[in-house]
This record gives structure tokens, sequence and C-alpha cells, in this order.
């Protein structure tokens, strides 16, 4: 028995066959990739642009777009598309951060560390003991 089940398309709510859990029906995953693809050739002639610039020339969702960034497939073809980097909104082409940011964050990082190991290192000492003075008696 294939484990094939009907269920409503995501997109188009028609009822479909969806083979391996497929959230959509294969109209509507012929119609995204063509969608996907559309917008990486967008890219790939116009390399550079930004999500909005790409959206609005090709008709394609910025969100579709920002799922192909993070499926890393405009990097997989060589293909560079602007973002914003996920921290401070500078244009990047690459990875989730600029370089700024990368730098800065790595800082932090190394500074975390050194922290852990000063804290490490300075673990407080006991006591050496013998000190006692009970019962101060004056006469
Ligand atoms: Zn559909
Ligand atoms: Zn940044």
């Amino acid at each position: 028995m294939a484990t094939a089940k009907f269920r409503n398309c995501q997109i188009c709510g028609k009822v479909f066959q969806s083979i391996n859990r497929a959230k959509i029906c294969d109209s509507c995953k012929a119609k995204q990739a063509e969608l996907e693809q559309k917008a990486i050739d967008y890219v790939r002639d116009h390399p550079k642009s930004t999500i909005p610039e790409t959206a609005e020339a090709t008709g394609v969702s910025e969100k579709i777009i920002m799922r192909l960034i993070d499926e890393g497939r405009f990097e997989e073809v060589g293909v560079a598309i602007t973002y914003q980097c996920a921290k401070c909104g500078a244009p990047i082409v690459t990875g989730k951060y600029c370089q700024k940011c990368k730098e800065s964050l790595n800082k932090t990082l190394q500074e975390t560390k050194k922290n852990i190991l000063k804290q490490a290192s300075a673990a407080p000492k006991s006591p050496g003991g013998g000190a006692h003075s009970s019962g101060m008696k004056k006469d």
C-alpha cells in the first residue's frame, strides 16, 4: 500500500493525493517552482537586487524569496541577492549578518568565553583556617 493520503492543498484548497506528506498539490507545486525559478532568474540577470525589487519585478512574494534565501537557493546557483543583516539591517549578499555584526558577535563570543575562563580560574579559595580568636578576655 502506498502512503498517499487525500488532503487539502495549502495554497488552492483543492483536494489532492498527498504523497510523502506534501502540503500543496502538484499544480501549485509546479507554479511555485516556476515562481522560485523566476525570482532566481531575475536576480541572476540583475545581481544584488534587493528583496522588494525582486518581488516587484517578478510578482513573486517576498515570503517566497526569503525562503529561497533561507534555503540557500541563490547561493547554490551563484546568484547574489541583497538582503538585510539580521541584526542591523545593513545590505548583505551572503550569510545572516553583515561583516560588522559578525565581527562584533565574534568579539562578544570571545569575551564571554574569556569571562567564563576568568571566573573559573578565580574560583574562591577556601580560607586557610587556624585564625581563631575566640574568647577575647581582658584582665
Ligand atoms: Zn493547489
Ligand atoms: Zn549587521
